[in-house]
This record gives structure tokens, sequence and C-alpha cells, in this order.
């Protein structure tokens, strides 16, 4: 029991009272799906992040999925997007046999890089995706100026995100998702935000089984699927949403802290020179350049031996086993994706962290650096 009140959680959700009498109050209502908790969320939602529409679904992957499934993406069309990404952003291109094709990242910023995508758009090229990585915007002014002048969707992973202004209203549509690390979380959730009403009426037929437009009740217009939210999960969210400026506060606080704590050490820290008001998703350090091989996996491994969770954040999705296998990635093909993941690691962040936490964590990091001699 002692050696666990020690142990500092990699990430941690912040459940209040008031989000526990939100659920209490639906599940009392007798309305746990499809009712009017699903609607108040998506407007919440969409006032939030300054889109006219929003559209809750199950999770984050299956938002991307229904995406690129309402943009009519097909076998044979090619998605260009980040490998420096949670494996989802790729595979949602996947679950409809179109094709993801990977441009590398800038390695100060780690968003995708618009030099790069330009060359890799071909006559094939349907959609440019791209990451609000750690919370902070991709270039999208750029990327907007490549996908209209080329004809192509502009479509925004912005799960990491939500709370940095204008995040998720660039593009044909933007994704967020509500998993127990994110800024906001209903265990599993997600969202599509989108000017394009179109665009939103197809993924709320989509996500309810194909129904038809006008919600007539067992007529299915188009093949769809089971990917709702249901009213507990919503009205957890909406709670929740009200106070997203205080929930990036106090992360921007433990974020100061760290920044504070870490800045001497031999580390980069990537998010340090974020734009003000940047939603902080998780706190990242970089390793050195020269650094033994296998050096990350040890730091890891030697901060959870003392109790503090840690993770390799982001392995790059290329070299995943399933994109290796599938179609022949390796080592050497997206050089700065590659070193990044090389060397990032994620340390522990929550709302919940105390200075004293921050600090465990800075002098346990500083004790591991110095014995591996980095
Ligand atoms: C969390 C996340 C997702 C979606 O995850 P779900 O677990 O499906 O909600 C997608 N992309 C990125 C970059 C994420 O961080």
């Amino acid at each position: 029991m002692e050696a666990s009140m020690h142990e500092i959680p990699l990430a941690r959700p912040e459940i209040r009272q008031e989000d526990i009498d939100a659920v209490v109050e639906v599940l009392k209502s007798g309305s746990l799906s499809c009712g009017p908790w699903v609607e108040r969320f998506e407007s919440d939602l969409a006032r939030a992040v300054g889109t006219p529409y929003a559209v809750a679904v199950a999770n984050g992957t299956c938002a991307l999925h229904l995406v690129v499934r309402a943009l009519g993406l097909n076998p044979g069309d090619e998605v260009v997007t980040t490998p420096y990404s949670f494996v989802a952003s790729s595979n949602a291109a996947l679950f409809e046999g179109a094709t993801p094709v990977f441009a590398d990242i800038d390695p100060k910023t780690y968003a995708l890089c618009p030099d790069a995508v330009e060359s890799k758009i071909t006559a094939k090229t349907k959609a440019i995706l791209a990451v609000d990585v750690f919370g902070r915007l991709a270039p999208w002014e750029r990327l907007a100026q490549i996908a209209k002048r080329r004809g192509l969707f502009l479509i925004e992973d912005s799960c990491e995100a939500l709370g940095t202004p204008r995040a998720g209203s660039f593009g044909e549509a933007g994704v967020f998702g509500f998993y127990p690390n994110k800024q906001l979380t209903s265990g599993e959730g997600g969202a599509i935000t989108t000017h394009d009403a179109n665009l939103a009426a197809l993924a709320k037929s989509m996500r309810n089984q194909g129904r038809s437009m006008d919600h007539r009740f067992l007529v299915h217009d188009r093949l769809g699927f089971n990917f709702r939210l249901p009213d507990i999960s919503c009205a957890l969210l909406s709670s929740q949403l009200r106070r997203l400026p205080e929930i990036v506060r106090s992360r921007a606080k433990v974020a100061a802290w760290y920044n504070e704590r870490l800045r001497d050490l031999p580390l980069r820290l990537p998010m340090m020179d974020a734009p003000e008001g940047t939603s902080w998703f998780v706190y990242i350090v970089e390793l050195p350049e020269k650094i033994p091989e296998r050096a990350k996996d040890g730091v890891i491994e030697a901060l959870r031996t003392r109790g503090i969770g840690a993770g390799a954040y982001f392995p790059p999705i290329h070299l995943q086993p399933f994109y290796r296998n599938t179609f022949g990635y390796k080592e050497g093909m997206f050089p700065v994706a590659e070193y990044v993941g090389l060397r990032t690691i994620a340390l522990p962040f929550s709302t919940l962290m105390t200075e004293a936490q921050v600090d465990r964590v800075g002098s346990e990091l500083r004790a591991i650096l110095e014995s591996m001699r980095l």
C-alpha cells in the first residue's frame, strides 16, 4: 500500500461531484441513449469549438472513420498524413480502403510539414489529414492553401487539442476523442465538428445505422454503423465542458511547473514555445541528440521503477508491426519522425497533479539522466 501511495500515474481523469450528479440525472430520466443530452452536448461542443455543427460518436477513432467515409474516400484514393501520431489517424483511411501516404514532420513542432506534404501529392491524392500534436495546432493556413490549390479535402485530427483556440474548426471537419487521458472524458467518446451541414447530416445518419436523414424509425438509406454516444456520456461531457477554460488553465499550470524544473536538464522541451493559450494534452521531453541505443526505454523503465508513470509517445506509425508487415515500411523512410520518436517520453500529467509531484518527477528524472550520463 505504501508504495502505491507514492505512485504518480501517467494520466488521471478528474471527475467532480457535479459530473456525477449530471450522470445520475440521466440515469433517473429513463432516457439512456438518443435522448436530449446528445443534442445538448453537440450544441455545447459546437459553441466551444466555433463550428456550426458537432456530431457525437462512440470514440475518436470512429469519428475519424466517419469523416473519411462521409467525404466519400474510396479504395485507391490516397490520404497524405503524419507518421508521428496515434495509430488511429492513419488507420481511418484504411477502414475505407484508402491508402495513407506518410509525409515527414517538422523537427521543432512535430507537426506535419507542408513542404513534405506537397512532395507526396499525386493524381490519386484526395485528402490531407493532419494532427494537432500534443494540443499545438498544425500549420493550418499553409495546409489549407495546399488543399485549396490542389483540390483536396482537409481533415483535422484535433483529438489532443480541445480548448486550444480554433482547434477542430479547420478544414472539412475536426475530430475529438474523450478517452480518460484527454482534456474531457466520458471513458470512451468522440465527436466530429464541421462547418458543412451535409457532412454533419451524413455523419449523423452513418453513426445511426444509416437511418434516413429525417429520422424515420426503420428506414435505412445507406450503410451505417452503431457509433452512437449515449446520453450518460454526453451529460458527463457537457458537465466537464462548462469548466474547460479552468481545465486548460490548470493543465498549463502543471506544464509551467515542469518547464521550470526541467529547463536546465539535458532535454529539449518541445512545447515550451507553443503559442499562448495552447491546451496542453501531455508533457513531453525529448532526449538529447547523441544517446546510446535504447536510452529512451532505459529512462522510461527507471521512472516506472521509481513509481512514476512514463511512456514512449509517439512510436512512429510506419514502424508499427502492422504497417511494416502490410506496407513494407522500414527505418530510414521518415527520418525526422524516427529521430523524434526515438527520443520523446511522456511524463505524468493531469489537472490533479500537485507541485510536490512535479518536483518529485523532476528530481527522479534528473537523477536518472545523471546515472545514465546523458
Ligand atoms: C486519442 C486520439 C485519437 C482517438 O482515440 P480514441 O481512443 O479512439 O478516442 C485519435 N488521434 C489522436 C492523435 C489521439 O491522441
